[in-house]
C-alpha cells in the first residue's frame, strides 16, 4: 500500500453541531474549525511509513450557499497550520464542490467526483502516481466507504456511533477492513498491517461499541 486518502470532516476535523438549523454537519465559520484529537500524530506517523496523503473532500456548501470560497481555503489554512507543526505534510487536497441541488448554478451537477462516486479518488490517485489498489480510504461516512470499496481501496471508518451505522456497514460492498475510533488508531491499524503485527490490540469490525 503506497497512499492514504482522507476524508476531511469528521477525520481531520471535527464536525459542529448548528444550534439554528439544527443540523450537524461541517464547520461553517474559522471559529468552528477545529483539528480532531492526536491528527497531526497520525499524519505523522502515516509520513514516516512513507505513505502518500491526500484529502477527498465533498465539500457542497458553496453549492449550497453556505459557505464562501475563502472560508474553504481558510479553513485549508488552519488545517495545514495544525498538522504542519512538526514537519508532517499533507500532499494534496480535493474537493468535490458540486450538488445535484446546487443554489449556485455552475455548480450544480451531478458529477462524478461526488462521494460515493469515485473520481475524486480516482483523480487522488492519478495525482500520487498510486493506483487505487495500492490506497487506504479513511472515513466518517458511508459514501467513503462506498467510494473506497467501488474504487478498490482498503476501507477504514472513522465511528464513535458504532452501532447506529451497523446495519449499513454489514453489507459486504460497504463493510470496513476496520473500525477504528480516530485517525490515530487508523494510522496504528495501518501499521499493523504493513509490519505484519496483527490487529489484537484493535476492534476489526463494526459490532458493538466498544468505546
Ligand atoms: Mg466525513
Ligand atoms: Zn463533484
Amino acid at each position: 500500500m503506497k497512499a492514504v486518502l482522507l476524508d476531511r470532516d469528521g477525520v481531520i476535523n471535527a464536525l459542529v453541531y448548528h444550534e439554528d438549523a439544527g443540523v450537524i454537519d461541517s464547520p461553517f465559520k474559522r471559529s468552528q474549525f477545529k483539528l480532531l484529537p492526536r491528527v497531526p500524530e497520525a499524519i505523522r506517523l502515516l509520513n514516516d511509513m512513507g505513505f502518500k496523503t491526500a484529502i477527498v473532500s465533498n465539500q457542497p456548501g458553496i453549492a449550497k450557499g453556505t459557505l464562501k470560497p475563502a472560508m474553504l481555503k481558510a479553513f485549508e489554512r488552519k488545517m495545514l497550520a495544525g498538522i504542519h507543526s512538526r514537519g508532517e505534510h499533507i500532499d494534496r487536497i480535493f474537493y468535490c464542490l458540486h450538488h445535484p441541488e446546487a443554489k449556485v448554478r455552475k455548480l450544480r451537477q451531478r458529477c462524478h467526483c461526488r462521494k460515493p462516486e469515485i473520481g475524486l479518488l480516482k483523480l487522488a490517485a492519478a495525482e500520487l502516481r498510486v493506483s487505487l489498489a495500492e490506497c487506504y480510504m479513511v472515513g466518517d461516512g458511508i459514501p467513503d466507504l462506498l467510494a473506497g470499496s467501488r474504487a478498490g481501496c482498503r476501507t477504514i471508518f472513522i465511528g464513535r456511533w458504532k452501532c447506529e451505522i451497523c446495519q449499513f456497514t454489514e453489507a459486504p460492498h460497504v463493510r470496513p477492513v476496520f473500525v477504528a475510533k480516530d485517525l490515530w488508531e487508523a494510522a496504528q491499524f495501518i501499521r499493523s498491517e504493513m509490519t505484519g503485527t496483527g490487529q489484537a490490540a484493535f476492534s476489526p469490525n463494526c459490532l458493538v461499541a466498544q468505546t
